[in-house]
């Protein structure tokens, strides 16, 4: 199970507010969970994401308190899936993605 340049994760922890990966290259990824929800790759998020904003939207109850992942099992050997406190779960992160969403944080590395 590698991304495309090779590197795995050796380990992936939740903490607090972030997801924080140690990639075997050696690089520390913090990923937040709110730019993980935003970049969610399923099919329902990114048409809302297409769609102009609303000023007007009424904000959803489930919005207005903070998501949190609830678990993120394994699917396949490539990709993990995020199961969020709002019971969104149709969102599948493929190892090349988080590596690539890590690669955004570059500035952040620990
Ligand atoms: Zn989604």
């Amino acid at each position: 199970m590698t991304a495309a340049d090779g590197t795995v994760p050796t380990s992936m922890r939740r903490e607090g507010d972030y997801l924080v990966i140690d990639w075997s290259d050696g690089t520390i990824a913090r990923l937040s969970w709110k730019m993980l929800r935003d970049a969610c790759p399923c099919a329902g998020c990114r048409e809302e994401r297409d769609k102009p904003a609303d000023p007007f939207r009424i904000l959803k109850p489930q919005e207005l308190v903070p998501l949190a992942p609830v678990a993120m099992p394994k699917v396949g050997r490539y990709a993990y899936k995020i199961v969020w406190s709002d019971g969104h779960d149709a969102g599948i992160f493929t190892l090349e993605h988080l590596r690539e969403l890590s690669r955004r944080t570059t500035g952040e590395l620990s």
